[in-house]
């Protein structure tokens, strides 16, 4: 018995995403190529003006990475030594390198079992240590919708106003996902978002973007994008950084943006095969109540370690992509254990041998998903 194997699995497909983009992909570039305004390009304000009306936000600036878009938020804001700046512990390294790139200090708060997203009353507890110690200035929080979800921003707003602090959400892996039926973009002061190709919005290379309400913070983040420049060019007002969109990937986002809804509702799809056909057998994503995923991960809880490498080795064998996001808190990275104040983060800690995440991208079919979902059930001897 020679049964061909059923093909590979990929995490992501990239490819097929581009089959679908087709001709529309083509005339986007086409239109760059012909007019060779690669920086800050009329794409790019093109782009800013759909990203803004998608979420409902008032304002968009396109950067060059979600990470600069971090950056940007913080800089605009005169974050720097002296400044605690809050984050889960459980996210994409880029969240704490911000800050310590600015000289604050990020102050690493705990989060929930069963969502992922940061805990509200370990956030509390963060602050109320961090007042009492007395040597660093409570100034941000940086919410992450992890994996997708929005973290609880009508939450982290109320103690951000009762604590006088900025808000910043990394939504890094969100754009497109709602609360209360209200997309993100506008949930915090200012909300950062990545196009790295593999987010949900992914471009051909790096981008990202700020989305805020306020007219002045805006105007800042398109200064410090360009250099600190004024209204006049070589005009230096402040030191800023090069943070800007290329006009290409602004030309593949545009093409991409028309695919996105579409995107998205395939994503909630595929999470709720996952969800039916596995919820028995491991922990599926917790939903915040009222809130829409983006789905740029879809990440399982294993019982313990040992089962989830067993879980891997099966995933592996039948040629299903996998990945683990992320193996370990960040405050156990050798990058970050000198800026951490050695509190104990249980949660954080204990997620990295147990998560799982597996393949949610737009061209998953439904038999791919059952697919995936069955080796996992029979890895796990269900
Ligand atoms: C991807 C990511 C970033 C950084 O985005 P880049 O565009 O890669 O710089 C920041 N935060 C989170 C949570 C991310 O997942």
């Amino acid at each position: 018995m020679n049964a061909a194997l059923p093909p590979p699995i990929p995490f992501l497909d990239l490819q097929a995403q581009q089959r679908r983009l087709g001709q529309s992909l083509r005339s986007r570039l086409d239109a760059v190529l012909a007019h060779g305004q690669f920086v800050l390009g009329p794409e790019v304000a093109e782009l800013e003006a759909r990203l803004a009306a998608f979420c409902g936000a008032a304002h968009c600036v396109g950067v060059s990475s979600g990470t600069d878009a971090l950056q940007i938020a913080l800089m605009a804001e005169g974050v720097g030594p002296g400044d605690a700046v809050f984050l889960p512990a459980f996210t994409y390294t880029a969240t704490a390198e911000v800050p310590l790139l600015l000289g604050a200090t990020p102050v690493f708060v705990d989060v929930d079992p069963r969502s992922f997203q940061i805990d509200l009353a370990s956030l509390a507890a963060r602050i109320a240590g961090v007042r009492e110690a007395g040597r660093l200035k409570p100034r941000a929080i940086i919410g992450v919708d992890l994996f997708g979800q929005p973290a609880d921003w009508p939450g982290l707003g109320a103690i951000a106003a009762r604590e006088g602090l900025f808000t910043l959400d990394d939504c890094a892996q969100a754009f497109g996902a709602a609360q209360h039926g209200v997309r993100l973009g506008k949930a915090a002061d200012a909300t950062a978002t990545s196009f790295f190709p593999s987010k949900p919005l992914g471009a051909y290379g790096d981008g990202g973007a700020l989305f805020t309400q306020s007219a002045e913070r805006a105007a800042l983040y398109r200064s410090l994008r360009s250099h600190g420049e004024g209204a006049q060019r070589y005009e230096v007002l402040r030191t800023g950084m090069n943070g800007r969109l290329d006009t290409i990937q602004a030309a593949i986002l545009l093409a991409k943006l028309e695919l996105f809804e579409a995107e998205l509702a395939r994503r909630e799809v595929i999470a709720r095969i996952y969800d039916a056909a596995l919820a028995d057998v491991v922990e599926v994503p917790a939903r915040l109540a009222g809130a829409q995923s983006a789905w740029a991960v879809y990440a399982v809880l294993l019982p313990d370690e040992p089962a989830r490498e067993a879980a891997r080795a099966a995933l592996t064998a039948a040629g299903i992509g996998h990945a683990v996001y992320y193996p370990r808190a960040l405050h156990e990275q050798p990058a970050y254990r000198a800026a951490h104040d050695g509190a104990r983060l249980a949660v954080a800690e204990g997620l990295g041998p147990r998560i799982l995440a597996l393949p949610i991208h737009p061209d998953l079919t439904d038999e791919q998903a059952g697919r995936v979902a069955a080796v996992l059930r029979r890895a796990l001897g269900a």
